[in-house]
């Protein structure tokens, strides 16, 4: 999980090209500990096992065969299913304590999400606008818009392109 921060129309790389690495940052000191080595990361409260593991055992969401994704959590959850919109609202949560703390360094006026996450909309926003106004200075999100991403599985690729086409230059 990774974030592209743009800054006056640029890409913000850091010092070392390792800038937007919101996935490590840590929320709870005692949580899951995550692959980098460190314990309760953001990404891993959003990540797939993570979620997965929430689900009941005699969830719909686990019966199919091969196990669920969270492509089907999300599915499940914008069709009304309680314990998937929950699982995803806890997710917006999670994603919303981290951001609060990008909000409260940057002063975005665009957060864009991508991934199969995403795709839940307002399901996951409003949980995560909640947990980014209880977590930053109110001016920080003031002209904050907070929206899904529309190229969905592809953002990755149009935003390498991007970049080459701007290192090309
Ligand atoms: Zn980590």
């Amino acid at each position: 999980m990774g974030a592209g921060i743009v800054l006056s129309g640029e890409l913000f790389r850091g010092a070392g090209g390792t800038a937007g690495e919101i996935g490590h940052i840590a929320l709870d000191p005692r949580g899951p500990v995550c692959r980098c080595g460190n314990r309760g990361c953001l990404e891993t409260f959003v990540g797939a096992s993570y979620l997965l593991d929430m689900l009941p055992q005699n969830s719909e969401v686990n019966r199919g065969p091969g196990g669920a994704r969270v492509s089907d959590i999300v599915a499940a959850a914008l069709t009304g299913d309680p314990g998937c919109r929950r699982v995803v609202a806890e997710a917006g949560s999670a994603l919303g304590q981290g951001m609060a703390i990008v909000a409260n360094l940057f002063n975005p006026d665009r957060i864009t999400l991508g991934g199969g996450l995403a795709e839940a909309g307002d399901l996951l926003l409003e949980p995560m606008r909640r947990a980014m106004e209880f977590g930053s200075l109110g001016s920080a999100l003031r002209d904050l818009i907070l929206v899904s991403g529309s190229l969905g599985r592809d953002a990755s690729l149009y935003g390498a392109l991007w970049t080459a086409s701007r290192v090309a230059r």
